[in-house]
């Protein structure tokens, strides 16, 4: 391979990607700009910087220095021309929603999401007119069959949070690339290290990046993925007059200092988790496990075809029910009752009564998840450690 056609690993561009410490006084890491607004050299300046004719910083809700290389940074990773780094997961995901659509528009979402996404979706979007179809996505004929004139915009998470379902997401853009509707995904629980949706056709992909890109459970932000003239609205319709959802400089340098071990990270998550999957599997007291690394996962095919490794979430349901559920999450020590993932610590929870709250019963089995699930998001401990903790509270 000729120096010139030789494109990075994830790793490199992890640690090194859009930044060069010779051009700041040799920092090893990007400085931290704690700034809100930044000095124009004359009136004239300032007015080009404000119509895009001038390169340049105007105000830090827009952008700041520091943010700026977790964006080219994040777009590296995810294989897509430009990203927004945000205050949240759910912040980006606003922000792109009422950029793109407006009053009698229509959205396909995957039956089961994340408990906030799903509230914004059946709850609140409806309320500006915007149309929600819910469909079983892990079947793309549903995805077909739900089209309609108004489809501007389909919308997966895959694996899905919190029954690890997953999604053809090359099956799901063919159809949308046809019906000419975008297909969004959210890559929160995969990370561009173990799942590339643009690669496979998606046109944006989503990030809460509270949790594997920061990685250690000490901040909030999230991300949009994708073309850099949709990304440019979404900063400069979404985020600069729509919700105001810029992230801190400082959470920023924070998710890039995660992003330096995200791979080491995922590999070990993802390690741990087939042993412990494996283990829970095995024991009278559970009735399922949902992991794409068993081979009892009736989607085992399509997560080697579309995914890395299988990451490190777990969904598992006990023979006795909600009510084991409950005395097992009571049991456990060394995890930590939590809601959140991607961290360095074990954290379990039970979606039913906590992020999937904003579920009624009603809607929690229409949309096909038990009151009895538990996730577990395996963290970075000794696998020795958790397989007594876990097998130990059952
Ligand atoms: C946590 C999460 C979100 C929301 O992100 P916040 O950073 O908490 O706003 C969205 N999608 C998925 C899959 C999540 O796990």
């Amino acid at each position: 391979m000729t120096e010139s056609s030789h494109s990075p690993g994830f790793a490199t561009t992890a640690i090194h990607h859009g930044y060069d410490p010779l051009a700041h006084h040799g920092a090893l890491n990007p400085p931290l700009f704690l700034t809100s607004t930044y000095a124009f050299a004359s009136a004239a300046e300032g007015a080009a910087r404000f119509a895009g004719e001038a390169e340049g910083f105007v105000y830090s809700r827009v952008g700041n220095p520091t943010v700026a290389v977790l964006e080219s940074r994040l777009a590296a990773l995810e294989g897509g021309e430009a990203a927004l780094a945000t205050a949240s997961g759910v912040g980006a995901l606003t922000a792109l929603i009422w950029t793109l659509l407006k009053t009698g528009d229509g959205i396909i979402a995957d039956q089961m999401l994340y408990g906030c996404t799903f509230g914004l979706f059946e709850h609140h979007l409806p309320r500006f007119d915007i149309e929600v179809v819910f469909a079983d996505l892990t079947d793309p004929a549903n995805l077909q069959a739900a089209l309609r004139p108004n489809t501007r915009l389909v919308f997966t998470e895959t694996p899905t949070n919190p029954n690890m379902r997953l999604v053809d997401i090359a099956a799901c853009a063919e159809i949308c690339r046809r019906a000419d509707a975008r297909l969004v995904v959210d890559n929160t629980y995969c990370t561009p290290y173990l799942q590339r949706p643009l690669d496979l056709g998606a046109d944006l992909v989503t990030h809460s990046a509270t949790k594997y890109l920061g990685g250690h459970g000490d901040l909030l932000a999230g991300a949009v993925v994708g073309p850099k003239e949709i990304i440019d609205q979404v900063r400069f319709v979404g985020v600069k007059e729509l919700n105001g959802a810029c992230i801190s400089a400082f959470d920023a340098f924070l998710i890039l200092r995660g992003l330096k071990t995200l791979n080491l990270r995922m590999d070990r998550h993802s390690a741990t988790a087939v042993k412990l999957a494996h283990d829970l599997e095995a024991h009278p007291a559970v009735a399922a496990v949902y992991y794409p690394g068993l081979d009892s996962h009736k989607q085992r095919n399509l997560a080697q075809r579309q995914m890395r490794q299988p990451g490190g979430m777990i969904a598992l349901e006990l023979r006795g029910g909600l009510a084991a559920g409950r005395s097992f999450m009571d049991k456990v020590k060394l995890a930590t009752r939590a809601v959140s993932l991607g961290d360095a610590e074990t954290l379990i929870q039970h979606p039913a009564s906590m992020t999937h709250a904003t579920y009624d019963p009603a809607e929690r089995a229409r949309h096909g998840f038990t009151d009895g699930l538990i996730r577990i998001s395996v963290g970075l401990e000794d696998y020795e450690d958790l397989k007594q903790d876990l097998l130990g509270a059952l």
